[in-house]
């Protein structure tokens, strides 16, 4: 294995013999269909590939049947039941530029004697290939990739994905039996939300919704792909079986990819029809791409390039494929994300809660436009799991909106001279010894008054989403800190500006901004001065729901751990955390200290205040005579009233002005409101 790895570097730069080029390629194949664990690039394996093409092409009487060109693969994980697939699941050809594409068209445009063709271009998504048959329009199976001619059976796991129809009308087409491909996903946001909470485990990240979807179809539990969220998208249909009728009704929209497209979307599938367009000119679909690769981003899923389809089902026929792929097909590869780099050092960034996060220094390199030169490595133990060391030559990935990540290191290329990574046992900062809490995957410091932890705490305070401080940033902390202008979160309010004239790139202009950004803030709402405090586990929404249940900041004090589950979406994790964060005379001082400096610390609590209205609802509409719309609302909940903003059976009185409109129709109908007029809610009140 060591020296097929060696051999593939060795390839990469230089011709090899068609012997060399094909052991390589098998042994990629294997780890990429098998192992699900690739060394190398999908553009590094075409570069292979297309060497081994390119000698058996000059020298046809080379090729053999069991060249990795005249085959799909034949290997299998054997811990699902294997079935065949109706029809192989050929890979594409990949094409990494407009002149690949226009080689590609000027082939075809032979291969398919001259005929006019059209062209269909979708998005290629990154995820785990499926294949399913519908059988009299029920889901009968569901199977993986495999090895292209035979994949495993999930139809379980598959039957989790809510955007797979159980059931489809197919015959309403006069079809009988089909199999249809298509990816299944991660979305950008749910891949993320499940590498958080690897993360927050102790677990390694994956480097992509790939890998996390090919995961996830693999599981045992289908209860847990489930939760996964995963969805579906369908591209291909291989296989038709049409009854008489079908033969007879509908063959015309079977005649085009796009039409085929358009029937899985009307039976209910995913599908990429809205992304996709049809062109006349592969010069117009060249434009499509370039134009789709700058916009990738914008998708909720992760995209790695474009497919381009011969869109009639005639001419694919008629031009078929090679054992490898169809000939009717290209893929449009988008520039790789992902790029090899040396390992240079290991910083300890010391986290406003004392969390230490090894970062990764790497050789400068760029990967989807964007100099990498920092990576986190999350915690200790991915460090020891992927067996990292200093000196190593590394693949970095940025996919999307996912923070870089080393998805390796290249071990086959180690010199003998890289040195392993020494967690620290002290506070790179403060020097105090690090703690790791039982179950926890993370050291911390525990040291309250750690510079480190100060600093990020009120880089975290004046943040956007905290207390919204525009130009305070990060920068200005760090550099007010160590001039020692602010030393901790109060200080902010008693800044002494005339020495940050003094500061070198200081203008009179961003020293006001700065100051009426500082004075602004005291007037934030309480839910932004809580996420403000960095209580761990506490994030904007938990912080919400606290300023809702408290007058002041300071009745947090007299929470219980169990008075604080009782709020919504507060667990014992997050309720232990905020008691003893109200429960630290420092972090109290620093309460007053703030309300001092005229901080508000009210909360937003709207006490269900006791009066004759208790219990009952209110609906103003319409002008009144006398009162405002907002002083009578006001009025109504003083005296204990709810209002509610539409009509429902739920409303109990409706008070009527003037040019009253569809709110009165709707209440008409409902018999149990009763609908008022404005005298008859004063006089509610006073009687
Ligand atoms: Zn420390």
């Amino acid at each position: 294995m060591q020296e097929l790895e060696n051999l593939t570097k060795e390839l990469l730069k230089k011709e090899g013999t068609l012997d060399e080029l094909k052991e390589v390629l098998r042994f990629h194949e294997y780890r990429y269909y098998v192992l699900n664990d690739t060394m190398i690039s999908d553009e590094e394996y075409d570069r292979l590939f297309k060497k081994l093409e390119k000698i058996e092409n000059e020298n046809p009487s080379l090729i053999t049947p069991d060249s990795p060109t005249q085959r799909v693969g034949n290997s299998l994980n054997a811990d699902f039941v294997t079935v065949p697939h109706l029809v192989s699941m050929l890979s594409l050809e990949n094409s990494y530029n407009p002149d690949d594409l226009i080689a590609w068209d000027n082939r075809l445009n032979t291969l398919a004697d001259h005929q006019k063709v059209s062209f269909s271009a979708e998005p290629k998504y990154d995820g785990a290939s499926i294949s399913l048959i519908y059988e009299n329009d029920l889901l009968v199976r569901g199977a993986t990739r495999g090895d292209g001619i035979a994949g495993d059976d999930i139809t379980t796991n598959i039957r989790q994905i809510g955007s797979i129809p159980l059931s489809a009308k197919f015959s309403a087409y006069g079809i009988e039996k089909i199999e249809i491909r298509g990816e299944i996903l991660l979305n950008k946001e749910n891949f993320k939300k499940y590498n958080e909470s690897l993360a927050e485990d102790g677990l390694a990240p994956l480097a992509n919704p790939r890998n996390a979807a090919a995961g996830s179809l693999r599981m045992k539990d289908p209860a847990s792909v489930r939760k996964r969220k995963l969805e579906a998208i369908l591209y291909h249909v291989s296989f038709i079986q049409l009854n008489k009728k079908g033969q007879e009704k509908y063959p015309e929209l079977l005649n085009t990819h796009s039409g085929i497209l358009q029937i899985l979307s009307d039976c209910g599938f995913r599908t990429p029809v809205r992304q996709m367009e049809v062109f006349t000119q592969i010069e117009a679909v060249v434009n499509f791409c370039l134009e789709f690769e700058t916009k990738r981003d914008e998708l909720p899923y992760e995209i790695d390039g474009m497919v381009v389809k011969v869109n009639e089902i005639e001419i694919q026929q008629q031009v078929g494929s090679t054992t490898h792929h169809p000939r009717w097909a290209i893929a449009y590869k988008f520039k790789a994300r992902q790029s090899t780099s040396k390992l240079l050092n290991v910083e300890f960034q010391v986290g406003r809660t004392g969390s230490i996060t090894p970062v990764a220094k790497i050789e400068p390199v760029p990967i989807g436009g964007v100099t990498v030169s920092s990576v986190s490595l999350f915690n200790e133990g991915i460090i020891e799991e992927k067996d990292l060391r200093i000196g190593d030559t590394v693949i970095v990935e940025r996919a999307g909106d996912v923070i870089p990540y080393i998805v390796k290191p290249l071990t086959e290329l180690r010199t003998g001279k890289e040195v392993k990574i020494i967690f620290p046992v002290k506070c790179p900062v403060c020097g105090d010894p690090l703690i790791k809490p039982e179950g926890e995957a993370v050291w911390r410091c525990v040291n309250i008054n750690c510079e480190a932890q100060v600093v990020e705490r009120i880089i975290h305070f004046v943040s956007k989403d905290a207390m919204d401080m525009k130009t305070f940033g990060e920068a200005n902390v760090r550099k007010f800190y160590a001039e020692k202008i602010i030393h901790d979160i109060p200080s902010v309010y008693s800044i002494d500006y005339s020495r940050i004239a003094g500061l070198e790139g200081f203008k009179q202009k961003s020293i006001d901004n700065l100051r009426s950004a500082v004075e602004n803030s005291r007037k934030q709402n309480l839910n932004r001065l809580i996420y403000g405090l960095g209580i761990r586990y506490v994030g904007e929404t938990t912080a919400k729901t606290l300023a809702k249940a408290v007058d002041t900041v300071f009745d947090l004090k007299n929470f219980s751990i169990e008075d604080l589950q009782q709020l919504k979406d507060i667990g014992g994790k997050v309720a232990e955390s905020v008691f003893s964060f109200f429960h630290n005379d420092d972090n109290l001082r620093m309460l007053e200290k703030l309300a001092d400096k005229g901080v508000n610390v009210k909360g937003d609590k709207t006490e269900p205040v006791s009066g004759k209205f208790s219990g009952l609802t209110f609906l103003f509409t319409g002008t009144m005579p006398t009162l405002k719309r907002s002083a009578a609302e006001k009025m109504a909940e003083e005296h204990g009233g709810k209002l509610l903003s539409s009509v429902s059976s739920n409303l109990n009185f409706l008070v009527v002005g003037e040019s009253a409109g569809s709110k009165l129709d709707k209440a008409k109908k409902i018999k149990t409101i009763k609908i008022i007029n404005e005298e008859d809610f004063l006089n509610m009140i006073q009687s």
